[in-house]
């Protein structure tokens, strides 16, 4: 079953077109990596899926419902998290307490995030904006998933974060996928990304220019894409 369908997106900032032809899908239980160079499109497409900026033309559907000029708070509850880049955390409020304002359903728990986090379970009186960067974006994939999400979306999963903390969060995400969760996911790390996603898109100027499976992305393909 099909979660997420993009076809033809086009995305505007004013007079400037970031998207130009994004096509991207998303089936149940899978793990799907949106790769491309800096500046080619992925967060703009993130945030074109979260109503956070506006389609100019193109479809986006959500398990079978056009999502395309919903308001973002609509298109969260249809089953959407989100992982922003750069986080985004409540800094005033402790570990738990930005867990439960992010609770919807039932399924998650700020009891199964700190199994998921052990590190974070171990601070969760500690106010957000003195955690670690990594600790945040544990917190910020802890929110998500307090939301009961059908589908995940990792804008950046593990950028600027220490070693030994990329490791937990891909061991995270394995479990995620383990378990059957649905994930879309950027980041720059190929030796992680790939093994752990079912298919890979890349963005080039804001167009598709590549989808199919990691084992097809042939070494030709990556220096032509997302070489520096
Ligand atoms: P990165 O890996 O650096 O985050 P990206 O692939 O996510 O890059 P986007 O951030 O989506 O790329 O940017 C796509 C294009 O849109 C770029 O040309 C960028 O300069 C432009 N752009 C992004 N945000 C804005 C903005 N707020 N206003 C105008 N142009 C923008």
């Amino acid at each position: 079953m099909t979660l997420l369908r993009i076809a033809g997106l086009e995305t505007f900032y004013g007079a400037s077109q970031a998207l130009y032809g994004v096509d991207l899908d998303v089936k149940k239980g899978e793990v799907v990596a949106l790769m491309g160079r800096n500046g080619m499109g992925k967060t703009t497409t993130i945030n074109s899926i979260f109503g956070l900026i506006r389609a100019r033309s193109g479809s986006i559907s959500f398990a079978g419902k056009q999502v395309t000029g919903m308001q973002p708070h609509r298109i969260a509850r249809l089953g959407l998290g989100l992982v922003p880049e750069g986080r985004r955390c409540f800094p005033n409020l402790t570990v738990l307490e930005n867990l439960l304002a992010a609770a919807r359903g039932n399924e998650w728990t700020a009891q199964k995030v700190g199994e998921l986090f052990p590190r974070l379970n171990e601070r969760r009186d500690q106010f957000a904006n003195t955690l670690s960067g990594g600790e945040q974006q544990m917190l910020a994939i802890g929110r998500a998933l307090m939301t009961n999400p059908c589908l995940l979306v990792l804008d950046e999963a593990t950028e600027g974060l220490a070693p030994v903390i990329r490791q937990d969060i891909w061991a995270a995400i394995r479990k995620l996928k383990a378990n059957g969760q649905s994930i879309l996911v950027v980041d720059k790390t190929l030796s992680e990304l790939l093994p752990a996603a079912d298919r890979c898109f890349i963005l080039e100027k804001g167009f598709t220019v590549f989808s199919g499976k990691p084992e097809q992305l042939t070494t030709a393909l990556q220096d032509r894409y997302l070489g520096v």
